[in-house]
């Protein structure tokens, strides 16, 4: 089997946006790949150094969605990047081969600096992290890494770190592919992009009465303002939601907004019906995996120790080739 890496930053109970991102690509793909899959909460660090009090609760909140999602312990490795200290020693020795203008030439490098001008994130750590991100997936000679587009150059850079450490220390780490996965942008309540940070996730985690208060609370087309208004469901976030949640109800749906036959308020209690039927296996799973304490921990502790034993191999050639110990 070929071997695949990817990680998620620890970011609390996961949203529709994260299943429809990456993860619903995770639980197809750990059948038929090698997979490592990491909790990146060193990551986590080079934008959100200042307080880190909710770290241990974020992990243990994804790790449990992760579990209650359908990824499976047995299948993949699932562990946590600061449990495996090879991560940080590959990152020193890959920080030696990079020249400073390869990160400074990485496209989201200016793009976040901009982005996140409020926080002190011009960093040395803020700087370096796809040097941190080459460890993670060279530390497991992964040969594939899902992506989404905006991270595909970070790919790109891990390959020429790998080659750079190749040509001067004669070793013979794979260079990754970037497998571009489809990640269609989810839109939240607010009809922009889903995201913790804007507040317009709908959640896991959220109550049947939750989804549908928010469901209900949704922006629609906002040209359609009375009920006797036709509507355009191109335009409108509940319909976005429609396709993928009630895929065989959306072209009636469509009609009956266009001709005005269907309101936004009948509209948004077929979908949050659908939203529900689709969550509640969800919630049970995680109501019953909740009921085994210590569960997180124990998946953490020995996929961490599976990770790195791997990473260990890596590591020791590595340091045969370059002379230290
Ligand atoms: S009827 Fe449905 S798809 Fe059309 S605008 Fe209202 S909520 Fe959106």
């Amino acid at each position: 089997m070929q071997r695949l890496m990817s990680g998620m930053r620890p970011t609390g109970a996961l949203h529709l946006g994260n299943w429809a991102g990456a993860l619903a690509n995770w639980v197809t793909l750990q059948r038929s790949f090698a997979c490592y899959f990491m909790v990146a909460d060193w990551h986590a660090l080079t934008t959100g150094y200042e307080d880190t009090s909710g770290l241990e609760e974020s992990t243990a909140e994804m790790v449990m969605d992760w579990l209650s999602l359908g990824l499976d312990p047995e299948a993949a490795v699932i562990f946590r990047q600061s449990m495996v200290k090879a991560h940080a020693e590959l990152y020193l020795l890959f920080a030696m081969v990079t020249p400073l203008g390869w990160l400074e030439r990485v496209p989201t490098y200016k793009e976040q600096l901009r982005e996140l001008a409020e926080r002190e994130v011009a960093t040395y750590g803020f700087l370096g992290y796809p040097v941190l991100q080459a460890a993670d997936i060279l530390a497991y000679r992964a040969e594939v890494v899902p992506v989404g587009q905006d991270q595909s150059s970070h790919v790109e850079l891990t390959r020429e770190i790998a080659r750079r450490f190749n040509h001067v220390f004669g070793t013979a780490l794979p260079e990754p592919e970037a497998r571009l996965t489809p990640s269609p942008v989810l839109l939240g309540t607010d009809g922009r992009k889903m995201s913790k940070s804007y507040g317009n996730t709908i959640t896991f985690r959220d109550s049947a009465q939750e989804v549908t208060a928010k469901v209900r609370g949704m922006v629609t087309d906002p040209a359609r303002v009375r009920r006797t208004d036709p509507g355009t469901p191109e335009v409108c976030p509940v319909f976005a939601l429609h396709r993928i949640y009630n895929p065989e109800g959306a072209e009636e749906i469509a009609r009956g907004c266009r001709t005005a036959a269907l309101g936004c308020v009948a509209c948004k209690a077929m979908l949050a019906e659908r939203l529900n039927a689709a969550l509640e296996p969800v919630r049970e799973r995680r109501f019953a995996l909740t009921a085994r304490p210590g569960l997180v921990e124990e998946v953490l502790a020995a996929g961490s120790a599976r990770a790195a034993a791997e990473a260990e191999v890596t590591l020791g050639a590595l340091r045969a080739a370059v002379g230290v110990r």
